[in-house]
């Protein structure tokens, strides 16, 4: 389903953020508390260690489980899938070329679409179009996935710090109602979007001036078709600054619109305190456009507020530099890649970072790649990176970043830690021809 621009125009200015490494220093206000050393108990030790349950985790770990590894995810939400669950955004973009004649992409998104659609929780207009899901079933869908292959799940659970020897993570230290614990693991996937243990591992990485800005996204009965004119024209009443959403069905229901009509501009959400006032600000956002409804929306108007995210939705933080970085210009010239272990289709969409506007770029061929080398680095011999903070330009990040690709990224990382375990090498060393075999075995399209 195509997206509905729901607002047009100028919003507050951004200030950007400074690049390198250097950010979410912490100032401490009070001084500082030197802990005590403690013993902390090791509650697991599995081949594979996933870091972030979206989609792309948890395929991570599928991956890695049917290439014989021994692997537990960690999570910290309630629940599986990320951005697509907690963050309630519920379009798949399609899994065909730009030219709709040939299937790119398969695997368990290809999985995942046909056990929604069974359910009457995955919607499409046909071949060559997006997918609309209702993500409370593609919770249970992961617990059920997950659950299928053995996978040792951590809900729940927050990824603290990780235990470097010998410049390898030896193990990672988790915090959740047990208290602190410590899980040891030969190769770790971080899937936690920002990139949380890549940046303790010291791969390079930087937090791009302007970054995209994030949504908190709500779902909404019986909004009133006109919102984004309303909003437009009343919004200045209501504090929203001039923006741009949009918004989509829910399948299975007659008007249950999932809607990302805002943004929140100026926020670094890899930084704590910047994330918990965009939390409040996004649902304050919310608040206005729900009472824009029920003020503007017409008599029999009786607009009603049924879920907001669990989290903002996150669009851009931390970018690292790994062996490879994928440019606009490899997106646009569609350009092959030996260790490609992804296709995608979906063009370039950057969110402006003052303005909210979605900035278009169409690729030029039938659909780009992505190469392994995007996820791995020679600095970090046991980290796979799988999700939005791959090693990407600012323009190719506007294309990698929707989960139809970044679902095939998550399957390759699983494939590739598995096989690192199982051969004894670094990541990096991995061959790539051998991942893209197992990867076709399991089902991906590799081309
Ligand atoms: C508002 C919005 C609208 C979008 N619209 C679309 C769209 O229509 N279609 C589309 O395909 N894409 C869309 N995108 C982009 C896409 O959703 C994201 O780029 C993608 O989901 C990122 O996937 P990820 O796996 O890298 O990260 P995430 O989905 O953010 O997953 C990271 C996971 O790691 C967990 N985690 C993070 N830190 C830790 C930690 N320290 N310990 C434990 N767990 C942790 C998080 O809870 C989360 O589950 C949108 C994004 C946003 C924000």
């Amino acid at each position: 389903m195509k997206r509905r621009a729901f607002l047009s125009g100028a919003a507050l200015a951004v200030t950007g953020h400074a690049i390198g490494a250097e950010q979410s220093v912490v100032t401490p206000a009070s001084g500082t508390i030197n802990e005590k050393p403690r013993n902390t108990p090791v509650v697991q030790t599995v081949d594979v260690c996933v870091l972030g349950g979206s989609c792309t985790g948890v395929f991570a770990a599928v991956r890695a489980a049917q290439t014989g590894a021994k692997v537990a995810i960690i999570e910290k939400q309630n629940a599986f899938g990320g951005v697509a669950t907690s963050g309630l955004v519920a379009i798949w973009h399609r899994l065909e070329d730009r030219k709709k004649k040939e299937t790119i992409i398969g695997g368990l998104t290809k999985t995942m679409i046909d056990r929604l659609t069974k359910l009457n929780a995955c919607n499409t207009k046909g071949f060559g179009r997006s997918y609309n899901l209702n993500t409370e079933e593609l919770k249970i869908e992961l617990d059920k996935l997950a659950g299928d292959h053995n996978i040792t799940p951590y809900l729940h659970t927050y990824y603290a710090s990780p235990l470097i020897e010998n410049g390898k993570i030896q193990a990672v230290f988790i915090e959740n109602k047990n208290g602190r614990q410590a899980i040891r693991a030969k190769v770790f996937i971080d899937a936690t979007g920002d990139g949380d243990l890549s940046k303790d591992m010291g791969i390079p990485f930087a937090i791009r001036k302007g970054l995209q800005p994030p949504t908190t996204c709500s779902n909404i009965q019986g909004l009133p078709g006109n919102i984004q004119q309303l909003m437009r024209k009343h919004g200045k009443e209501f504090g929203l600054v001039k923006d741009n959403g949009w918004g989509t069905r829910i399948p299975g229901t007659k008007d249950v619109s999932m809607c990302a009509l805002t943004h929140v501009f100026n926020t670094d959400a890899s930084d704590a305190k910047q994330l918990t006032a965009a939390e409040i600000e996004g649902r304050r956002q919310v608040r206005a456009y729900m009472d824009i409804a029920r003020k503007y929306g017409g008599k029999n108007n009786t607009p009603a507020l049924l879920d907001l995210g669990s989290y903002i939705g996150i669009r851009e933080t931390r970018s690292f530099t790994a062996n490879y970085t994928l440019t606009e210009q490899d997106i646009l010239s569609c350009k092959r890649f030996p260790d490609a272990i992804a296709n995608g289709s979906y063009h370039i969409d950057v969110h402006d970072p003052k303005t909210g506007k979605f900035k278009f770029k169409e690729p030029r061929g039938a659909f780009y790649q992505i190469p392994l080398s995007t996820m791995v680095s020679n600095k970090a011999d046991n980290v796979v990176m799988a999700g939005r903070m791959i090693s990407t330009d600012r323009s190719a990040f506007g294309a990698i970043r929707v989960m139809v690709n970044l679902n095939q990224v998550g399957e390759a990382a699983g494939v590739t830690a598995a096989l690192a375990v199982s051969g004894k090498k670094a990541v990096s060393k991995v061959d790539s021809a051998a991942v893209r075999k197992q990867l076709s075995k399991l089902g991906a399209v590799i081309i």
